[in-house]
């Protein structure tokens, strides 16, 4: 059975006091939570304080980002070794925003992956459809080539530690979710790809987490679904209650 995890993506808001007081709430409100793996990934500047509240708790941290050199001449950049440093165990990779404002390809993806492995962080890579792909039936094959080429050159054992996100870019800060039955269809359709690049124990391990709008209401019904494996929280993330709400919607949902 896929274990099935929540992230919280915080993107560009908390300083560090409100991040410090966003942990503690969620600390205490989570800490009996076993069946479902909680991360919570604030700005870079936040992580070490973040850290510092969350350490021996059940919930992990995450980064939003990492470059690929583990250091040199790149200004404004962050490596694998220093957020491994600053306490990050997870980290976000591809996430829509990121290739729609700075220029993210399916090939640095790729570089980045395989910098976040060779630190031990665990990648989540997001991966989604923009609203004229899917009116114009092109979602799969989107997804087919943003998995191929983001995932190129992995071994199976790699992809195992992975975690994919798949993200609808329409459903993201808009308030519109994918359908359980949208979502489901094309976490089915991730969860072939992996076997067919990759091998059926593989793609039955790596868990799948829907992305868009997820909210306290809908979280069961899409966690219902066979191949959702949890989701990646943007908004709901940044208070307490909603997202202490996703995690314990999730908690039992889940008996595949
Ligand atoms: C996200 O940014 O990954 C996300 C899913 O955002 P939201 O939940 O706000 O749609």
């Amino acid at each position: 059975m896929r274990k099935p995890i929540i992230a919280g993506n915080w993107k560009l808001n908390k300083t560090p006091q409100e991040a410090m007081e966003l942990v503690a709430l969620l600390k205490r409100e989570l800490s009996t939570v076993t069946d479902v793996e909680i991360v919570v990934c604030p700005v870079f500047t936040c992580l070490r304080d973040v850290e510092d509240i969350l350490a021996e708790s059940n919930i992990g941290i995450g980064a939003q980002n990492v470059y690929w050199e583990d250091e040199g001449a790149f200004t404004g950049e962050v490596s694998a070794p220093i957020l491994k440093s600053s306490g990050a165990k997870y980290v976000i990779i591809g996430h829509s925003e990121r290739r729609q404002y700075f220029g993210e390809t399916n090939e640095t993806v790729n570089k980045r992956i395989k910098a976040a492995l060779k630190h031990q962080l665990i990648p989540i890579v997001c991966v989604g459809e923009v609203l004229s792909e899917r009116e114009e039936n092109k979602t799969f094959a989107v997804i087919e080539k943003q998995c191929k080429e983001s995932l190129a050159g992995l071994t199976a054992e790699e992809m195992k530690l992975m975690i994919i996100a798949y993200e609808p870019v329409w459903a993201i800060g808009t308030g519109k979710t994918a359908t359980p039955d949208q979502a489901q269809e094309v976490h089915k359709f991730i969860r072939d790809l992996l076997k067919k690049i990759f091998d059926e124990d593989t793609a039955q391990s790596v868990r799948i987490q829907y992305g868009g709008s997820v909210k306290p209401e809908n979280t069961a019904d899409l966690m219902g679904q066979a191949d959702i494996d949890g989701a990646l929280v943007g908004g709901a993330s940044l208070k307490a209650d909603s997202f202490t709400a996703i995690v314990k919607n999730t908690c039992g949902v889940k008996t595949n």
